[in-house]
């Protein structure tokens, strides 16, 4: 799609006023802005996705104004367009995590900034650095120049030796919780002209796991395929819910095996990736289907199904088959799938499918 900008690009809040879900440390940040406090570094520790660089770089435009009421947004440094402010300068420790990079800004951490009030540097994904690299970066927090803060973001705050993480003012992103992050979908779709069905809202948010850079991403693609302005959620669900063979392989075992506890928490991570509790028992029932035919023909198994094969006799087999058509029956009457079968026993091994939908 050419010139098109990833939505969580273009949605990136560009005041505090639009940081949702970090309600408290915005209102610190903002507190301390106000009252000419802003530290000489911070550390932004949380999930992926949940607004720490957005903030970073809202922090450090603040800290770089020089108007009297901080971003004044018609000073020099605020009229700059995002990203060319040489005195913000972000560093990606993932791709700089050498000793020689530390020094580097070392040396030039002692630079007077150019434009601004201040000199900012955010470096994201922190916990990468090496030992060495800690060691010069800790020598830097420990004296900085007055005219210097770094904002230190990583997703793995224990990576991050104490003794940096005590030279800083640490804040901790929560991830979002889904109803948060399902008004957040919906409110982009509709700015976007996309009518999201809320179930597809909420089906979205829940396979983002609390993260609106995921979110967002996922409704992209999503808006890139749909047909029309409205998005269902029988598309998303089409688009999200995949099971993979290894997933599934694994769910027929815990079954055959009884092992409810291993059960539940599969259905769980497939519920979490968008898979629908109908799709789950439908890929289960298409599998124990050829189960049920391979244990009556003795005709040869791939190795990933031959464990589960034997577990049970063919009266076994179709006994699970039995029960996945009941579940789905219940829960789907008029689908047809149980037409063929009549006895109808809901066994216990099977109520986690049913528990994980609720969950
Ligand atoms: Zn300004």
């Amino acid at each position: 799609m050419p010139g098109h900008e990833a939505l969580y690009r273009k949605y990136r809040s560009s005041t505090f006023a639009e940081v949702i879900g970090q309600d408290q440390i915005v209102r610190t940040l903002t507190n301390a802005i106000a009252n000419k406090r802003i530290a000489h570094a911070y550390l932004f520790t949380g999930p992926k996705g949940t607004g720490k660089t957005s903030v970073a770089r809202l922090l450090a435009q603040a800290a770089c104004c020089q108007g009297q009421q901080q971003p004044c947004g018609d000073c020099p440094p605020c009229l700059l367009s995002a990203g060319s402010n040489p005195d913000i300068i972000e560093i990606d420790a993932a791709s700089n995590r050498s000793i020689d990079a530390v020094r580097d800004l070392r040396d030039k951490v002692a630079q007077v900034p150019t434009y601004s009030q201040r000199k900012v540097y955010i470096i994201d994904e922190v916990h990468m650095l090496t030992t060495e690299a800690f060691n010069a970066l800790l020598k830097t927090l420990e004296e900085p120049p007055a005219h210097v803060t770094f904002i230190l973001a990583t997703t793995e705050a224990h990576k991050v030796p104490d003794t940096i993480v005590s030279r800083t003012q640490r804040f901790v992103f929560k991830p979002f919780p889904t109803k948060l992050l399902a008004e957040l979908l919906t409110d982009v779709a509709a700015k976007e002209g996309w009518k999201l069905e809320p179930a597809a809202a909420d089906r979205l948010s829940r396979a983002a796991q609390g993260g609106a850079r995921d979110g967002l991403s996922l409704l992209d693609q999503v808006g890139a395929v749909a047909d029309t302005k409205e998005i269902s959620d029988q598309l998303v669900q089409e688009l999200l819910g995949h099971i993979s063979q290894d997933q599934l392989s694994q769910l027929a075992a815990s079954i055959a095996s009884r092992d409810t506890a291993k059960t539940l928490s599969l259905c769980a991570e497939l519920a979490t990736s968008g898979v629908s509790a109908t799709q789950t028992i439908a890929s289960l029932i298409t599998l124990w289907r050829r189960l049920v035919w391979l244990r009556g023909t003795n005709e040869s198994a791939p190795p990933s199904l031959q464990p589960i094969i034997d577990s049970r006799d063919l009266s076994g087999h179709v006994e699970i088959l039995e029960q996945l058509l009941a579940l789905h029956q219940s829960h789907w009457p008029g689908s047809g799938t149980r037409d063929h079968f009549s006895k109808i026993d809901h066994s216990a091994q099977l109520n986690p499918i049913r528990t994980s939908q609720t969950c």
